[in-house]
């Protein structure tokens, strides 16, 4: 790595260990997480060095009523142009108008997403909030600041990164979106990625965990660990982590340490 380049990446790595408030140097590798549980749903990649293939260790699936098995869609390569098209066409004459659960009767405003149509990195939150149903726009409140912090950190702007949620209408009182409502809304979603074709995806909390990896599995059982959303042929790369908003209510060194070994894993996938 050029001197200058490496001097960029330190001092990124630094405001970013400082953000997150790890306050030590690891050395060496990175021992590969482990699952807790015995039961795990979703398949498992091994974090590669960028430009190699990841190698899938696949765990023992568990099924659900929710997650019924549907034939993974092959990922397009479109152009940019292309991309905005599609995804504005979709946001306009099937998200805003939408009503296919009840969701959209509390709204105010339809969230769909935003970011780089060509985006390496994609993160899938769970649903709008207030500032986001006011605004239309993905994580702008609290959590949202948190995460552009994030993006800075991992030395990219938000307009690089695509952001997205699993519905894109407000849950009342900001509760998780109940399972029938992020089926409903799933094929936006899965739509999106689609376009987008990012090499990597971020999910943020466990109702996004669990609908694009179709799991049941909690987040803090799996998060940190690689695995695939597998309704695509090949099948996205996905780093589990927590929800910024769960990060401020629990504000502690352990979760923030643990936050930013995912994002750096993100990072190293994409080479970044
Ligand atoms: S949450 Fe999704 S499926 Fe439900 S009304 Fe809104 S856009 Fe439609």
């Amino acid at each position: 790595m050029e001197p200058l380049r490496a001097k960029r990446v330190l001092k990124q790595h630094v405001k970013t260990d400082a953000l997150l408030g790890v306050d030590a140097v690891p050395m060496g590798e990175r021992p590969a997480a482990q699952p807790s549980d015995s039961d795990a749903a979703e398949s498992v990649v091994k974090p590669a060095e960028p430009g190699h293939a990841h190698v899938p260790v696949q765990l023992t699936p568990v099924g659900g009523p929710l997650f019924a098995a549907a034939p993974p869609k092959p990922r397009p390569s479109l152009d940019r142009e292309t991309k905005l098209r599609v995804l504005g066409a979709m946001n306009e004459s099937e998200v805003k108008p939408c009503k296919k659960c009840t969701l959209c009767a509390g709204r105010i405003n339809t969230v769909f997403g935003e970011g780089d149509a060509d985006a390496k990195l994609m993160f899938i939150g769970e649903g709008p909030g207030q500032n986001e149903d006011e605004t239309g726009r993905p994580f702008v409140g609290r959590a949202g600041e948190l995460l552009d912090k994030m993006i800075v950190a991992m030395g990219l702007t938000r307009e690089q990164v695509y952001i997205a949620n699993v519905v894109k209408c407000r849950p009342p009182n900001n509760r998780a979106p109940l399972p029938d409502e992020v089926e409903a809304c799933w094929d936006y979603l899965r739509r999106q990625i689609e376009t987008i074709n990012p090499r990597v995806i971020v999910t943020l909390g466990g109702p996004a965990t669990k609908r694009v990896l179709q799991t049941d599995k909690g987040i803090t059982s799996i998060r940190g660990i690689w695995a695939e959303c597998k309704a695509f042929n090949p099948p996205v790369p996905v780093m589990p982590t927590f929800h910024p908003a769960y990060l401020l209510r629990a504000y502690t060194m352990e979760n923030r340490k643990k936050v930013w070994s995912d994002l750096q894993a993100a990072m190293k996938f994409i080479g970044s």
